[in-house]
């Protein structure tokens, strides 16, 4: 299936300058929701997945069905200030100050394997800081999907060198 006829480019958007790739007209489209999980799920099916973790908060969406397929829990890594309970807690670097994911301090354990979603990795750094926060509870990550992959950015070299990483669509 042609991902990518799915996928809008909003020029300027958040701000001037970028090109960004909304993936609500490929969540929107029936046959393109059901493959895009589907695939992930095909990739990861042997991976014996505990849980999966999306990131907030589009990997919440292609997350939480994904781990459904992959008969796994979903875990929510937020942003700061809105888990109820104890957090773990990392800071990340933006192009412009810092900002924080959290994640619950007993929705892990150290002998859970964990499979990292989110919609897009651009520089890395949402997935690296997620990646710290699973390696902080000491367990292992199994794996890494997103659907978008803006490779000229290399955010793959922020991520463990040893674990698959899955994309469905590169730019
Ligand atoms: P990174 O931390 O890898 O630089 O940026 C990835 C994060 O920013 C992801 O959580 C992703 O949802 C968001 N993001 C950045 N650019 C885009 C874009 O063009 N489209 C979408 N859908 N998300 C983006």
């Amino acid at each position: 299936m042609d991902l990518k006829s799915l996928i809008r480019d909003i020029p300027d958007f958040p701000k001037p300058g970028i090109l960004f790739r909304d993936i609500t007209t490929l969540l929107r489209d029936p046959d393109g929701l059901r493959y895009t999980v589907d695939v992930m799920a095909d990739h990861f099916a042997d991976a014996s997945i505990d849980y999966v973790l999306g990131m907030e908060s589009r990997g919440f969406i292609i997350g939480t069905p994904l781990a459904y397929k992959l008969g796994a829990g979903f875990i929510p890594v937020r942003k700061a200030g809105k888990l109820p309970s104890d957090v773990y807690s990392v800071e990340y670097a933006l192009e412009y100050g810092t900002d924080r994911l959290e994640i619950h301090q007993d929705a892990l354990h150290p002998a859970s394997r964990v499979l990292i979603v989110d919609d897009l990795i651009a520089t890395g750094g949402t997935a690296g800081a997620t990646a710290q926060l699973v390696q902080q509870v000491g367990c292992e990550i199994a794996g890494f999907g997103f659907i978008i992959e803006l490779t000229f950015l290399e955010g793959r070299k922020s991520l463990p060198s040893d674990v698959p990483i899955v994309t469905l669509v590169q730019y």
